[in-house]
């Protein structure tokens, strides 16, 4: 495994939508792998594979310790309710600005064997989710914050 430089704020790669990924090559496990490790050495609780550089249809999130999922093709079938909240980007440091988002999602997706799941998330695993599929769609939290960007303190930083 290795971890992989991130994209910031201001390349152009995090503007563009991402391609459907069709088979899990050997490419695409060591991407998964990387990005899991690249996620973890950053303190972040999701990353997608554009904010490496990569762009397809990837992503993974770890909001319970030691469970990493890893989401090819993911899909926001279902939104119910809304939460408030702070979030932060792997690809925009130090910086934060509240958004809204649903409280509860239901997401289909493909694991790294091409089999399809399913889940229902809520909290900041809908949030880290919804966050994440706007990044494979060209999207970044700082167009959907209600007020100011503003400085984050690192204790209250949650990176995605
Ligand atoms: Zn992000």
């Amino acid at each position: 495994m290795a971890i992989r430089n991130l994209r910031f704020l201001g390349d152009d790669i995090l503007l563009k939508p991402c391609k459907r990924i069709d088979a899990v090559t050997d490419r695409i496990r060591i991407l998964a792998e990387d990005m899991i490790e690249t996620m973890r050495f950053s303190k972040g609780v999701g990353l997608a594979a554009p904010q490496v550089g990569i762009l397809k249809r990837m992503m993974v999130v770890e909001v319970e310790e030691g469970n990493p999922i890893v989401f090819i093709n993911p899909e926001i079938t279902q939104r119910e309710g809304e939460q408030l909240g702070l979030e932060g980007c792997l690809s925009i440091p130090g910086k934060t600005g509240m958004v809204r988002r649903p409280q509860k999602i239901h997401v289909k997706a493909y694991d790294l064997d091409m089999k399809e799941f399913e889940l229902d998330v809520e909290d900041l695993f809908a949030r880290a989710v919804c966050h994440e599929c706007d990044h494979l769609d060209g999207k970044l939290y700082v167009d959907l914050i209600e007020g100011e960007l503003m400085d984050s303190e690192a204790d209250e930083e949650v990176a995605e």
